[in-house]
């Protein structure tokens, strides 16, 4: 069975450890290089990314998971997580950095300026809700949106209607995948499920090389 990290500096850490367990892997908190070394995957939880970004120095850990990142770990972000993982954010708090690895822009607390939370169904095939599926129920809290992506980044789902509609808020860029909603939050694990067939491909594919 693959052993999925959650990187536990600060944030919604139990949320994400029931949601993957409940998946039927196995889960172990990162704050430590070493214990970051020896996951198959990670995921960096929804939270406050400036917060993150300040234990993340602390812990000394922006080196090694970027070398991780570098080598091909498997990394899904939710909300701060998709902060964290992404190469540009826009209304960054001043000196704001971020581990990086997916070519997006991404804007904090964009939705914010309408509302602070709300609750969206969402389209999105890739994560086992297409047309003839029960749509994703998201929930955002404060969330960030993808204001823009590279060339090799597939968007999964985009914001149905309202002021928002069209807004990117799920991507994906070969084994890096984020959301800006929180699929922690609740019993439907498709987001989840998906991130750990990602794992499970990327284990098949470097058991093959070996
Ligand atoms: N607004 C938060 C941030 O900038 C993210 C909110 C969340 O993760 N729910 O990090």
């Amino acid at each position: 069975r693959p052993l999925i990290g959650v990187l536990a500096l600060q944030g919604d850490v139990r949320e994400h450890t029931h949601a993957l367990q409940a998946c039927g892997v196995d889960v172990v908190p990162v704050r430590r290089r070493s214990e970051l070394a020896a996951v198959d995957g990670l995921v960096i939880p929804g939270g406050e990314s400036t917060t993150m970004d300040r234990l993340l120095k602390v812990f000394e850990l922006y080196q090694p998971l970027r070398e991780r990142i570098a080598d091909g770990l498997p990394v899904y972000g939710s909300c701060a997580g998709m902060i964290l993982l992404a190469d540009r954010i826009l209304d960054g708090v001043g000196g704001q950095a971020t581990v990086g690895g997916l070519d997006v822009t991404v804007r904090r607390n964009a939705f914010g300026r309408q509302v602070d939370s709300f609750e969206e169904d969402l389209d999105a095939p890739l994560l086992g809700a297409g047309p003839m599926d029960e749509p994703l129920h998201a929930v955002f809290i404060r969330a960030p949106w993808v204001e823009a992506v590279g060339a090799g980044v597939e968007v999964l789902a985009t914001v149905r209607s309202g002021p928002a509609a069209g807004r990117i808020v799920a991507v994906r860029q070969g084994v890096l995948m984020a959301t800006a909603f929180h699929p922690e939050i609740g019993s439907d694990h498709r987001v989840h499920r998906a991130f750990i067939d990602l794992v499970r491909a990327h284990r098949r594919r470097e058991h093959t090389r070996r």
